[in-house]
Formats: structure tokens, C-alpha cells, sequence
């Protein structure tokens, strides 16, 4: 079971992969953007990896509406909305609960990708982050590596698309050729999702195995 604390390290850890990431983000939205995406999105994980350090909210849904209201507040681009509204929402489709199992990550966040969809008019095919974000929460019932394979792949598939939402549409058929930078920073939250999924299972291996070590000796 997923409690607040993975949702917190969830977003840690993403704050400091778009650090890492935020040049090659912003490369990407340089030939079919305006060349800010990485610095959009570093400063909005920034700013909710303060929030959640300073005042950790007790549920997962609380980190993730938190997290979301604070992307929306702190990010100019199109993609604070966009990405706000996705853990917003995945936030709220998760509710109260204490603890939430994958499964009901996967349906929480496939609320915030039709919220996302709803909100930007974007349908897969598009060249956004759409397109790493439906393969990804379809594969999430299967498991957490699927998830950030499909994420990844899905990324990939939009360099041969013709953008037709977001800034890339005005460049018509120049936007082919170019991987999209939303659906690159998608690709991350899911590896990140994944990556803290593998942490917690090692912590808990390693826990067993000190417990193991205890009644041995
Ligand atoms: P801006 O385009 O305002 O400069 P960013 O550069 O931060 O904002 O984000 C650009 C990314 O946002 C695009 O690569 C695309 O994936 C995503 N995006 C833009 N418009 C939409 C939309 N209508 N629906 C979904 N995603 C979108
Ligand atoms: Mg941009």
C-alpha cells in the first residue's frame, strides 16, 4: 500500500530529476516552443517540495492536491495548468484514504488524465503530454515498471507527429521531426512514480532482512 510519505518522496524525487532534466526540457522546447519548459517545471517542483518538507499533508490525496494547486500558482507556461490539474485532480479522485493501493493510483490518475484532456481539448495523437500519460496509466494496472516503459515509449512515438495543440501547432508540419518536451517530462513523473516504488520495496527487503539477521543471531 501507497501511504503520504511515498506520495511526498514521489514528488521529491521528481523535483530533483527536472533539476537534473530542466536543460534537456528546455532543449526540447526550443525548435517547437519557447524554450522554457525546463525551467517552468523546476520551478514548480521546487516550490512543492518546499511545501510538502515544511507542512507534510497527512493522506496521499492531500499531496497531491496540494502539490497540484502549487504547480498551478507557481507555473507560467501551459503546463502548469495542465500538469496542476492532472495531480489536482488524481488528488481528489483519491480522497481521504490513509493509504490507496496501485490499482486505485491507476484509477485516481485516469480522473486527472481525462481532466487534463477536458481542460487542454488534447486527444492522443495530438504531440503532448496525453500521449505519455494514457499509455501509462493503462499500463499502471499492470505494474509500476510498465507504467514508465509505456510512459517512455509513448514519449518517443511523438517525434514523427504533427503537433495540434499547445504552441508546437502553430509550426504545422516543422513541428514533425521533434520529440515532444511535455511528453518527455510526463515520461520523467512516471519514472520517478516507479523509481520511488522500487525504493520502498528495498527499504522494506532490507528491513525483513535485519529482522532476519535479529532472531539468527
Ligand atoms: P508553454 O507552451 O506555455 O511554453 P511549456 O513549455 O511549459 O508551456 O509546456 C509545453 C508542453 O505542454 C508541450 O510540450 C505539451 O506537451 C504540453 N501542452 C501544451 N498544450 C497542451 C494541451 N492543450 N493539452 C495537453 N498538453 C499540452
Ligand atoms: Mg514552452
Amino acid at each position: 500500500m501507497l501511504d503520504a510519505d511515498f506520495f511526498r518522496r514521489w514528488m521529491a524525487v521528481t523535483s530533483t530529476t527536472v533539476d537534473r532534466e530542466a536543460e534537456r526540457l528546455t532543449a526540447l522546447d526550443s525548435p517547437i516552443g519557447d524554450a522554457d519548459h525546463g525551467s517552468n517545471l523546476r520551478r514548480g517542483f521546487s516550490a512543492v517540495r518546499a511545501a510538502l518538507d515544511k507542512e507534510p499533508p497527512a493522506t496521499p490525496g492531500a499531496v497531491l492536491t496540494r502539490s497540484g494547486r502549487l504547480l498551478i500558482s507557481t507555473v507560467g507556461g501551459a503546463s502548469g495548468p495542465l500538469y496542476g490539474t492532472l495531480l489536482r485532480r488524481t488528488g481528489k479522485a483519491l480522497g481521504d484514504a490513509p493509504e490507496v493501493s496501485r490499482e486505485q493510483l491507476a484509477e485516481a490518475l485516469r480522473t486527472g488524465v481525462a481532466a487534463v484532456r477536458q481542460l487542454g481539448g488534447a486527444a492522443p495523437g495530438d504531440k503532448t503530454m496525453i500521449d505519455a500519460l494514457v499509455p501509462a496509466v493503462d499500463a499502471l494496472g499492470d505494474s509500476f515498471a510498465a507504467a514508465r516503459a509505456a510512459a517512455e515509449k509513448g514519449a518517443v512515438a511523438t517525434t514523427p507527429m504533427r503537433a495540434r495543440k499547445g504552441r508546437a501547432s502553430y509550426l504545422g508540419e516543422r513541428s514533425i521531426g521533434h520529440q515532444d518536451p511535455g511528453a518527455t517530462s510526463a515520461a520523467l513523473l512516471i519514472a520517478c512514480l516507479a523509481e520511488t516504488s522500487e525504493t520502498s520495496e528495498a527499504s522494506e527487503a532490507s528491513g525483513t532482512y535485519e529482522a532476519g539477521e535479529v532472531s539468527g543471531g
